[in-house]
């Protein structure tokens, strides 16, 4: 008789696995082959395994996932029947499959089954071709892709089924006929070069080109082709997989198309606005020189007011046409910079002071320090960004009375702020107002263009600093002017000369 331990040696040394398991699906017993075959050793009579089989997930011949209460042991012990000879595929602990052959019998007990034998034989990849090949093929069925497999002359050898939706061909119309059948004559010297490619070993990849469907439509496509080898590791032929993108290239087109008239549009408005504003400036000059002369003849003071008043709105009406002319300057990358050394902190005292002449709110000056503040730049462009600032700081706080102008003087930037008390702006539209022709509200009480800033902006970037709005809406907004120092006022580069 032969005892516990040699009945183990010998399982061991059978070249199939063997297992068993009681009726509740537990693992009673296992030889060294079925470890080998599962991947992973699972640990015995624990209720807490996998019941019933030993492998982490297990497929039936078509490739469906089997869960482990419905596997061939479980229907057996279920049904009291044995299996002889079935497929399943074995899914390892390192994601690795293996296809396999199943029998089962049950292991009589009192009155019923108390369990069941299963021997599992692994079937190497020459043994079971029919069976990989089904994964691979279901696989390629239902791929979106049209995949598509030729010899090195281009010979069809096999057509998936989003091929025939891609192509309209059928498999039957096109395996054994020469791929050239899809490639619009235009084309014909590219399929030569990516065989011939491919007849070297090399892959074609995301290459996009056009081929022609069974009723004569020009569809784009993106292509993927990689040489087949046999097992001799000889290239015999060639596998596609393309993608019809023909919606898309659509879209690029129209989308481009699109863009085209948008330019072309812009452009048409642009030559308007420089050509109104060009024809605007010659009169307003005009007007506002006979109105200069009315203003010194005349001698009723209620006329005088009058003259005054419209003097002041033909200054507004040449500061927009200005504006105008500075915006087709921009946008044709014509912006001139004259550039001087001068004090920022007397120009932002200038500013602030032509500017409480004219308004009624209280603008207060701070300077942090009695020496001045050089910069190298456009005198006239900087004074220009300051009174935008001030004068929106004015504009968009009615109700305030104040607006305060700080300059400070920093080692190699000197920073201008402009802080009014209004409503301040939104968080989310603190850089779109430096935007060409944008407004936060279009509606607003005051009037403007919406290019202020987009000029401030583009001035001070092209002195190479910086213009920026902190806000809390409710309470006002800052505008921060920032410039950098003249580089000979640095201390060390050199000697100061005025
Ligand atoms: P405009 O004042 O002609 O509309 P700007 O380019 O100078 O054009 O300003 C753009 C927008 O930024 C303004 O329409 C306004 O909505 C907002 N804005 C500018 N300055 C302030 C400010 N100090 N407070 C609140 N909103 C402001």
């Amino acid at each position: 008789m032969i005892d516990l331990l040699k009945q183990q040696q010998l399982t061991n040394l059978l070249p199939v696995g063997i297992y068993s398991t009681d009726t509740n699906g537990l693992i009673t017993y296992y030889n060294e082959k079925a470890v080998e075959i599962w991947g992973r050793r699972p640990r015995l009579n624990d209720p807490l395994e996998l019941p019933f089989c030993g492998a982490l997930k297990l497929y039936d011949k078509n490739g469906n996932l089997l869960p482990h209460a419905a596997c061939h042991v479980a229907t057996a012990l279920k049904h009291g029947t044995s299996v002889r000879n079935t497929e399943v595929c074995i899914e390892r602990a390192d994601g690795s499959r293996v296809a396999a052959l199943v029998n089962i019998d049950l292991i009589p007990g009192d009155g019923s089954p108390s369990g069941a034998i299963s021997t599992i034989y692994g079937l190497t990849q020459k043994e079971n071709p029919h069976f990989n090949n089904r994964w691979l093929e279901s696989i390629v069925e239902l791929s979106e892709d049209a995949i598509i497999s030729k010899t090195l002359d281009g010979t069809v050898t096999s057509w998936n089924k989003a091929a025939e939706k891609i192509f309209g061909y059928s498999k039957e119309e096109v395996i054994g006929r020469s791929i050239f059948l899809i490639i619009p004559p235009s084309r014909i010297a590219e399929e030569v070069e990516i065989l011939s490619k491919i007849k070297l070993g090399e892959k074609v990849e995301h290459f996009e080109t056009s081929r022609v469907t069974k009723d004569g439509r020009l569809i784009h496509i993106s292509l993927s082709v990689s040489p087949v080898k046999d097992q001799n590791g000889r290239i015999v032929g060639a596998s596609k997989i393309s993608r019809d993108i023909t919606e898309k290239v659509r879209m690029n087109e129209r989308l481009a198309e699109f863009n085209r008239k948008l330019a072309a549009l812009n452009k048409a408005k642009d030559e308007f606005i420089a050509l109104a504003s060009h024809e605007l400036k010659t009169p307003t000059t005009t007007i506002k020189g006979y109105l200069q002369i009315i203003e010194e003849e005349i001698e009723k003071e209620e006329y005088k007011t009058y003259i005054k008043k419209t003097l002041r709105q033909v200054d507004k009406l040449t500061a927009l046409i200005s504006d105008m002319l500075d915006v087709t300057t921009l946008q044709n990358g014509n912006l001139k910079l004259n550039f001087s050394s001068f004090d920022v902190h007397q120009l932002a005292q200038e500013c602030a002071s032509r500017m409480r002449y004219e308004g009624k709110h209280d603008i207060e000056v701070k300077n942090n320090s009695s020496s001045p503040c050089f910069v190298n730049a456009d005198k006239n462009r900087i004074a220009q960004v300051i009174n935008t600032v001030l004068t929106n700081a004015i504009k968009y706080s009615p109700q305030a009375g104040k607006v305060i102008v700080n300059t400070q003087c920093g080692p190699e930037f000197a920073t201008i702020s402009i802080q009014d008390f209004g409503p301040g702006i939104p968080g989310d539209k603190l850089e779109q107002i430096f935007a060409r022709f944008y407004r936060v509200n279009r509606t607003d009480f005051s009037s403007g263009l919406g290019i202020g800033l987009y000029i401030a902006r583009e001035i001070i970037t092209g002195h190479r600093g910086r213009i920026w709005v902190e806000s809390v809406e409710g309470s006002g907004a800052t505008f921060f002017i920032q410039l950098p120092i003249a580089p000979e006022r640095i201390a060390g580069t050199g000697s100061v000369t005025e």
